[in-house]
């Protein structure tokens, strides 16, 4: 098996103000050599604090990512934020596809590998979001349905500095809830086999993270099984005790 640095990335979703800042600056005063030596760290503010929070990282060694990006460079599309703008930013990844945009802003698989591969192009990394709703697993379709968000959500050319994959089923991002690890196990046993098929031997690097209701209290469990290579934490990444908590799961 091969071993696979893990990353721990916080998604704020749409909260914060630049006073929020301050936890990023808790967040790398506790990120010290022990932690460094094992995992690494992303957070992924809302668009406007993207700038100051990659200012505020310089040196710190956690990198910062964008939630959402648009498929174009640049042009006629008025509120959107361009990959190459997140780049520009000093942003190192973009989320693309989350359950959110999938659910409240129609997002399809197809708009979704559009913008996992603007990301691509303009030079980050894409973090692509995939994962069953509740109906979807009572019905016995967790497997069909990630399966199928991954073939068609993750772009022809990923590579495990380019694509890391986000396994968040639906019903556990800000619930509480979170599946059993013989079901995280599988789901991301499944995702492997998938990204392997398609692209390669190298696709054993890419890292695949479990997402959905991540605490101090559960990460370790969590992140214990196998294949998953670290965590997209909601909820948890607001505050810095309980992201560098769950980074220490490591
Ligand atoms: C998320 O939004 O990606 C997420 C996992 O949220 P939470 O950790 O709050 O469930």
């Amino acid at each position: 098996v091969m071993s696979v640095r893990p990353l721990v990335a916080g998604n704020w979703k749409m909260n914060g103000s630049r006073s929020a800042l301050k936890e990023l600056s808790a967040m790398a005063e506790g990120y010290d050599a022990g932690l460094k030596a094992k995992v690494d760290l992303m957070i992924c503010p809302p668009a406007p604090l993207v700038f100051l929070a990659a200012a505020a990282a310089i040196g710190t060694r956690i990198a910062i990512g964008g939630q959402d990006c648009h498929t174009e460079a640049s042009g006629a599309f008025t509120g959107e934020v361009s990959a190459e703008m997140l780049a520009d930013s000093g942003a190192g990844a973009v989320i693309v596809g989350h359950s959110e945009r999938r659910q409240y802003f129609k997002e399809s698989d197809a708009l979704v590998a559009a913008k996992a591969a603007a990301a691509i192009r303009a030079g980050l990394a894409a973090i692509v979001c995939v994962g069953e709703t509740r109906e979807e697993r009572e019905a016995g379709k967790a497997l069909s349905v990630v399966g199928r968000q991954v073939a068609r959500s993750v772009p022809e050319d990923a590579t495990p500095e380019t694509i890391i994959v986000a396994y968040e089923p639906v019903w556990a991002i800000g619930t509480g809830l979170t599946p059993t690890a013989a079901d995280v196990a599988e789901v991301h046993a499944l995702i492997r086999k998938k990204l392997v098929s398609r692209h390669g031997k190298q696709a054993a690097g890419i890292r695949i993270l479990y997402g959905g209701s991540v605490k101090p209290a559960n990460a370790k469990e969590l992140m214990a099984v196998e294949n998953v290579d670290g965590a997209l934490v909601g909820g948890a990444s607001l505050k810095a005790a309980d992201f560098l908590a769950i980074a220490a799961a490591y």
